[in-house]
């Protein structure tokens, strides 16, 4: 049937993205255009965000913002867990948010709600947009407890005094267990047979899909095999195809949830289904500080907050929101980032750059001719884009086109008004709207606008009494604004400032 669908980017478009079930890179077609469904497995809220928690956010926050660019109508879940994740991501021990509830001698969702609240102003602070829908775990209990009884009801889990867990060697005698991690379940299962009975599992590899509550267990809900509460797995498999379907697109992650986690939500949906319900999934890879992994228990662990105020003893200095940003977006997102801050310091200076050029290219006049090589950025910006996301290729072509909008700014080269459009457009739509990057007076909220103003005011003073020999007016002015930190720089036919 023949629509007219012309006018859509998403027709034309060639995306194609790294998905970890086949281990090759797909070409992406929705399951329903121009609808996409994305699921991205959110925070466990029982601590402060780190840098680790930055990188799945910037990350899928680049797809989104892609993706709608290329024309799609994204629903995008990012789940908030708040129950059920126990420590370790083990099936025994105590629950991550009851745990610290404990500590702090607060109700769990006060724990919940304080730490998601924290979140929240750092996905703010990095410019990470909102997702569509914010699920919590706590508030699905019912899905999930149906969900249980789904895998039930298919043969695929058992009850064991008052939990249920997943029966996993049953599963892959019909289904493949370990086809996403590709871990061999046969010698998992080999090496955990005969491990003690004194468990209610029946294999090591078993998982829980709801366990029975201890009775100092203060988060529980009643159910049909005991008052308890969800595994941690489930909450994913059962709130992903509520809001997205049995069927979607996209499901995201950190490479660390690999396994066990994706592979045992994979495992729960195929079994209460029947079928996959997940078309491509993507995972972003770690960042880890000198080669190691980050970690409460390695003492490696930076939160954002700290990397904003500087206040921690592995930082040099304090980093903003948008320096973090776009050293995460210097690197596919495939590939690892070590943290160090030379790193940092080379992101702060080349995002100081890049936005310079973009400050400048908004004061460009046009001239009659073109005389500096700027021909297809758009098009190489979105090829890149379109390779797996590939934003430091992105940045690398930004900055090319950025040396030619210096020499212009300079009077060496010159650019005609439709090159300068042009030009704007892409630099905004990339800067802007894909890589999310915005200037750090607008990303630290304030009126950046009444600022400059008042900056610019101050300094034509200046000019006014240097036109009247005022100099006594005009040196107070340029030192009072040096005292606070201001840097002024006269040029030929005009005055530049910024922040030393
Ligand atoms: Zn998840």
């Amino acid at each position: 049937m023949q629509t007219n669908v012309d006018n859509y980017a998403f027709m034309e478009h060639k995306l194609v993205v790294y998905n970890t079930l086949t281990r090759k890179k797909e070409q992406f077609i929705p399951l329903h255009t121009p609808n996409v469904g994305m699921y991205v497995c959110g925070p466990t809220v029982y601590g402060d965000a780190h840098l680790g928690h930055a990188r799945p956010a910037i990350t899928f926050d680049l797809l989104f913002r892609y993706l709608k660019h290329l024309g799609y109508k994204v629903r995008y879940v990012r789940n908030i867990t708040d129950v059920g994740h126990l420590e370790n991501d083990a099936d025994s021990g105590e629950d991550k948010i009851a745990k610290k509830a404990r500590l702090e001698q607060l109700e769990p969702m006060e724990i919940v709600q304080y730490y998601l609240n924290r979140y929240h102003q750092n996905m703010e602070a990095l410019n990470v947009l909102p997702p569509s829908i914010e699920p919590h775990a706590s508030g699905h209990i019912i899905e999930q407890i149906d969900f249980v009884k789904r895998i039930l009801d298919a043969g695929f889990a058992y009850e064991s005094e008052g939990s249920v867990y997943f029966d996993v060697e049953k599963y892959n005698k019909q289904h493949n267990y370990g086809k996403l991690s590709g871990r061999n379940i046969e010698d998992m299962l080999e090496t955990t047979r005969d491990l003690d009975g004194q468990t209610e599992k029946r294999r090591s590899v078993d998982f829980a899909l709801w366990k029975k509550a201890s009775p100092e267990h203060i988060m529980r809900w009643p159910s049909p095999w005991s008052d308890g509460f969800p595994g941690w797995h489930l909450e994913c498999s059962a709130m992903g195809t509520k809001y997205l379907g049995d069927e979607f697109d996209i499901h995201g992650g950190g490479m660390d949830l690999i396994f066990p986690h994706h592979e045992c939500e994979i495992a729960q949906s195929t079994a209460a289904l029947g079928k996959e319900t997940v078309k491509y999934w993507m995972h972003n890879n770690m960042i880890t500080i000198n080669g190691q992994k980050m970690g409460k228990s390695l003492g490696n662990f930076i939160t954002l907050e700290q990397f904003f105020t500087g206040n921690h003893p592995l930082l040099e200095k304090a980093y903003s929101a948008m320096t973090i940003r776009f050293f995460v977006l210097q690197a596919q997102y495939r590939s690892t980032v070590d943290f160090s801050n030379e790193a940092l310091q080379a992101a702060e200076k080349g995002l100081q750059r890049l936005m310079e050029a973009y400050t400048r290219l908004q004061k460009l006049q046009a001239g009659a001719t073109t005389t500096v090589d700027i021909a297809g950025l758009r098009e190489r910006c979105e090829q890149a884009m379109q390779d797996d996301l590939n934003s430091p290729i992105v940045i690398a072509h930004l900055f090319d086109v950025a040396k030619s909008i210096n020499t212009i700014y300079d009077g060496k080269a010159y650019i005609s008004a439709f090159d300068l459009t042009e030009l704007k457009e892409t630099f905004k739509l990339f800067i802007e709207d894909i890589l999310g990057l915005q200037t750090e007076t607008e990303a630290e909220g304030g009126n950046s606008d009444a600022y400059k103003g008042a900056v610019d005011l101050l300094l034509q003073i200046r000019q006014d009494a240097k036109a009247n020999k005022d100099w006594a007016t005009a040196d107070k002015i340029r030192n009072e604004l040096a005292a606070l930190g201001f840097e002024i720089k006269d040029g030929k036919d005009r005055v530049e400032w910024g922040l030393k």
